[in-house]
């Protein structure tokens, strides 16, 4: 095949194990061979809309067989996919397909769909018809793995959207750190329910299984009895989430009637998984493997296995097989053990570049913004990002740790702790919390709370109240807006 890229994999799949089931969507099952067929017959329709190799082509909808379909096509055609957020509001959108010149927008029927503006549409509705009447001579459009592969969107956690060029060889090789990481088998059966428009859905768990020829079980949106159910009747081996998917499932009630023998490997990431939680699945003999990636890096940077959850609790692991990681000091020199600076990757899995900017050179490390400390094995814990430290009294300060401690009184659902102007100590901290249901003021008993837990410095001096905490459409709250929001009435200290 002169096609190297992932737009190859359905046929290469067909070709090795046409009759194993690559995707399970509500009841209904594609073999490798359906699927490589779906996916000629679509790269037909799309080239016909007028696709050719390098043009843009995006997706919104939840997770649904047409979204890997498309992406598929798009690979076999050398054209370039872009998988859209769809908790984002149409401006939003807009600028998304506006920056990538997006020309074919595939959409499930929605609102949002329905305002944008594109020059050629391929709703859902119309989806299998498309499909039918189209030709399905073989293509083989030549395509070499450096070519881009999609462009991602980071979730705009501190600033707009960037979107991420990651080439075929990217998405392989971050595939390849996972099956090597991970232990992906060929029955392997991976339950995808984080959205697959981010790259931990796509890309962590949904691309590697497609590459060993596993199956694929989407389910459209998180719902934890659903998920409980589909563990059981799929007899899932893997599964990818964040700490409240699987809070929820330990919380519902079908929790402990549901047969969870047929789980492998509980993958959770984007943010450390709070003890409690892998306490209550250890009780079921069920530890996390976590990990530490970024939109940049196809995702995956950090990983660290089941095995050393306990031991090496809090960090985020080593890095993956084939990428490389470093944590420098402002001068650019490798910190010691236990000292702080900025992580820097490099691997074959980080993106070729932002579109629109100059390209990465090769050789160059990948900034991530973030701040970590390695211990003396080499084993990374994420502090916090650059962004959200400050600086109080001369020290500096990093909210997630702060949050971390508040968000251990029982009181506290939510919280942010950002820095806030001081006239004695340059910085302060602020500490933004919502409350569970039916806690009174307890302003103090915070900070009476934080006292022996964290060192002085560190303490908030206020602690505010607020109904809700102003977050990204994936979920991670947006510090900058809360430090351009006026200060309600404070208490505390
Ligand atoms: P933007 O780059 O647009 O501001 P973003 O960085 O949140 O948004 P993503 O690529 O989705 O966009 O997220 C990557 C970031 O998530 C990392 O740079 C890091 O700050 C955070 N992160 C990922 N994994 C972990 C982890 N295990 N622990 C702590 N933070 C993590
Ligand atoms: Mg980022």
């Amino acid at each position: 095949m002169r096609n190297q890229g992932i737009g190859s994999w359905p046929a290469r799949r067909a070709r090795k194990t046409p009759g194993r089931v690559a995707v399970v969507h509500e009841g209904r099952r594609v073999t490798y061979r359906e699927l490589h067929e779906r996916v000629l017959r679509l790269a037909h329709a799309l080239r016909d809309l007028g696709v050719r190799r390098g043009d843009r082509i995006a997706y919104l909808g939840p997770n649904h067989p047409s979204f890997l379909e498309t992406l598929f096509a798009a690979g076999a055609l050398g054209a370039v996919f872009v998988p859209l957020n769809t908790r984002l509001a149409v401006p939003e959108l807009a600028f998304n397909l506006t920056d990538s010149g997006a020309g074919v927008l595939v959409h499930a029927p929605s609102e949002s769909a329905a305002a944008l503006d594109v020059r050629h549409r391929v709703p859902l509705d119309d989806y299998e018809r498309l499909i039918s009447r189209a030709g399905d001579e073989p293509i083989d459009e030549p395509v070499s793995p450096g070519d881009p592969c999609m462009i991602m969107y980071t979730s705009g956690t501190t600033g707009r959207p960037k979107g991420a060029v990651l080439s075929h060889a990217n998405i392989t090789w971050n595939s390849v750190n996972v099956l090597v990481d991970i232990d992906v088998l060929t029955d392997e059966a991976t339950l995808v329910v984080a959205p697959l428009f981010h790259t931990a859905g796509l890309n962590m768990t949904c691309l590697p299984t497609v590459l060993k020829g596993g199956r694929v079980v989407l389910l459209g949106a998180f719902d934890p009895g659903r998920v409980l159910e589909l563990i059981e009747t799929e007899r899932i081996t893997q599964m990818f989430g964040v700490p409240t998917m699987f809070d929820a499932m330990a919380a519902h009630p079908r929790w402990a009637g549901t047969d969870l023998s047929s789980l492998r490997t509980l993958n959770c990431g984007g943010a450390p998984v709070p003890l409690r939680t892998i306490e209550t699945y250890l009780e079921r003999g069920l530890a996390f493997s976590q990990g530490y990636g970024m939109t940049e890096a196809s995702p995956g940077v950090l990983y660290l296995p089941a095995e050393q959850a306990v031991a090496k609790a809090g960090s985020a692991g080593v890095p993956h097989f084939f990428t490389d990681a470093r944590v420098v000091r402002q001068d650019g020199r490798d910190t010691a053990p236990g000292e702080e600076g900025e992580i820097l990757v490099q691997g074959p899995n980080v993106m070729t570049g932002y579109w629109g900017a100059q390209p990465i050179a090769p050789g160059e490390w990948l900034r991530t913004g973030d701040v970590a400390r390695l211990d003396e094995d080499g084993y990374a814990y994420i502090v916090d990002r650059i962004k959200d430290m400050f600086v109080s009294g001369g020290e500096n300060v990093y909210p997630a740790e702060v949050e971390q401690a508040i968000l251990e009184h029982p009181a506290v659902a939510e919280c942010a702790v950002i820095g806030v102007p001081d006239a004695v100590w340059g910085e302060v901290g602020r500490a933004v919390v919502v409350l569970r249901p039916g806690a009174g003021d307890i302003a103090d008993d915070i900070l009476d709370f934080l006292r022996g837990r964290l060192a002085k410095y560190k303490i908030p001096k206020s602690v505010i109240r607020a109904e809700t905490l102003p977050r990204t459409p994936s979920g991670k709250i947006v510090k900058s807006a809360l430090r351009d929001s006026p200060a309600a009435p404070a208490s505390g200290a």
